[in-house]
């Protein structure tokens, strides 16, 4: 966020300039100072939007990988509930064939697997956001 209020700052100090120069200059060079000072501070504002756009699509891609991440971890609880044999190993599809993840809730852009044995305290982590303690840590960073 420095960045594009050091912008400002710039557009600033050159629309200053362009007051303090007043009528001591052509009107030319007046003018290319204020048309200067003009599209940096745009720059500056342009800047600004983009980074909350890109914040605000960080925030959502992390914050829905975290919920699917919760459902996939309490479908693998409900299957090693209910199953004779544990699923050590993340298997999304296992948990979907035997209703106990809605399809809906995978292939949005994120590959599951795990980090440990599922049956023993092992958790479900996403290969390209990781953990939920990772996405949790880079959430509250933001
Ligand atoms: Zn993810």
């Amino acid at each position: 966020m420095t960045a594009p209020i050091i912008t400002m700052i710039v557009s600033a100090i050159v629309f200053l300039v362009f007051f303090v120069l007043g009528e001591k200059v052509k009107d030319v060079v007046r003018t290319a100072f204020l048309v200067v000072s003009l599209i940096v501070f745009l720059v500056g504002i342009k800047w600004i939007i983009d980074i909350n756009v890109k914040r605000n699509q960080i925030i959502g891609e992390n914050n829905a990988c975290l919920l699917r991440m919760v459902h996939i971890t309490r479908a693998v609880e409900n299957y090693n509930k209910n199953r004779v044999s544990f699923m050590e190993n993340l298997d999304v599809n296992k948990l979907v064939e035997h209703k106990f993840l809605n399809p809906n809730e995978i292939n949005k852009g994120c590959v599951y697997g795990n980090d440990g044995d599922l049956a023993a305290g092992g958790t479900v982590i996403c290969k390209k956001h990781g953990s939920g303690k990772e996405i949790l840590e880079r959430l509250n960073k933001l």
